[in-house]
């Protein structure tokens, strides 16, 4: 079966993981050069279904609980660090933390020395902590990188131009914040981020710092690299950073250490993150066409589960939501 995907965000590239998996002759077509048109290059890359159920639903833990597997499995060894994640707060916001815990499961709390024992750049910083130990992480840009060299390895074949659908017995539509306007209720989520670097921090796993009005994630990207994120604004806007976001993201890294102070700021960028009303991705199939979007703050977490959804859809068999639009 010939399949003609468009879009090379982490939606189209998983979905053509699986497709070729499943003997499909996979063409990608992706519109933007490299991957900087896409809301994947920009994401934190944190496997953190357990952290994400504080604001997600219970869907979001059941899809998202095989993603680390999935990625182990696709990706170049060493590739997904799965070291869990960290969640703290300073002293006066100890009741986000209560309430962090209070919507979430698998986590258990931790006092400042194991919170020193687990990252000793935080000793002495904070008093409590959630830890989720069975939380990972990637990068997201070598993952993406080497999903689609391991893809073209395999025979995908990658164009930038157009092409016509009637060549292929299947199209697959995965290209995001691009459709907004086209599908009922897919609006825009915009995520403003920056990278850090200071070799005067040093941190194994993703920290999440809750603050009432501002939660900062940071996540290690190895070699004194930070990934600083994220914002959540209602809005398709790609347009870049704002200074308002900027300070308060500078803020938040410095309150967790203040060594971010000096640290250099390397990148700052914005990704649409396409999200339906509900939140959660669909995808759907209408005659030879299968669209998967909606992935939300979750592409990362969610794309292994909904490329197994395309690749059902695909060969007509069984999915675990049905055919939903
Ligand atoms: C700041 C930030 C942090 C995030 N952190 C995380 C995280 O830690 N964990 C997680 O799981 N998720 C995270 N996300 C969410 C995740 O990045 C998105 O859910 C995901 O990128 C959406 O993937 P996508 O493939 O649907 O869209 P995109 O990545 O936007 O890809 C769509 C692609 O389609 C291309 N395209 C558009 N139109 C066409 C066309 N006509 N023909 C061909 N190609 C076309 C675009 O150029 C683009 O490359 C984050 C997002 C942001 C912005």
């Amino acid at each position: 079966m010939r399949v003609l995907i468009r879009g090379a965000g982490v939606a189209g590239l998983t979905a053509a993981h699986e497709l070729l998996a499943r003997g499909a002759e996979v063409t990608i077509i992706e519109n933007a050069a490299g991957f900087t048109g896409a809301a994947s290059w920009y994401a934190g890359g944190m496997l953190a279904p357990w952290c994400e159920r504080e604001s997600a639903e219970e869907t979001v833990l059941t899809l998202g609980i095989g993603a680390a597997d999935w990625w182990e499995a696709a990706l170049p060894a060493g590739s997904v660090h799965r070291n869990g994640t960290l969640v703290v707060a300073q002293p006066r916001d100890g009741a986000e933390l209560k309430r962090f815990a209070s919507r979430t499961s698998g986590f258990r709390w931790l006092d400042g020395e194991e919170i020193a024992a687990l990252e000793p750049a935080l000793a002495g910083r904070f008093r409590q902590a959630l830890f989720f130990p069975q939380e990972a992480h990637l990068d997201p840009r070598r993952a993406l990188s080497a999903l689609r060299q391991g893809l073209a390895a395999r025979g995908a074949a990658f164009a930038g131009e157009d092409m016509d659908d009637r060549g292929f017995a299947l199209t697959v539509d995965c290209t995001g914040a691009s459709r907004i306007g086209e599908f009922d209720g897919l609006r825009g989520v915009r995520g403003e981020m920056a990278y850090l670097q200071t070799d005067e921090v040093t941190l194994s796993r993703p920290v999440r710092m809750l603050h009432p009005r501002i939660p900062l994630y940071i996540v290690p990207r190895g070699g004194g690299l930070f990934m600083c994120g994220a914002t959540m604004i209602e809005s398709d806007d790609a347009g870049p950073i704002t200074t308002r976001s900027l300070m308060e993201l500078l803020n938040a890294a410095y309150s967790l250490h203040p060594a971010f102070a000096e640290a250099r700021l390397v990148e700052t960028g914005t990704g649409v993150r396409p999200a339906f009303t509900d939140n959660l991705p669909r995808a759907w199939r209408r005659e030879n066409r299968i669209t998967v979007n909606g992935l939300y703050r979750h592409g990362f977490l969610l794309s292994p589960a909904m490329a197994g959804e395309v690749a059902a859809l695909a060969l007509g068999e069984e999915t675990f939501r049905g055919d939903i639009r």
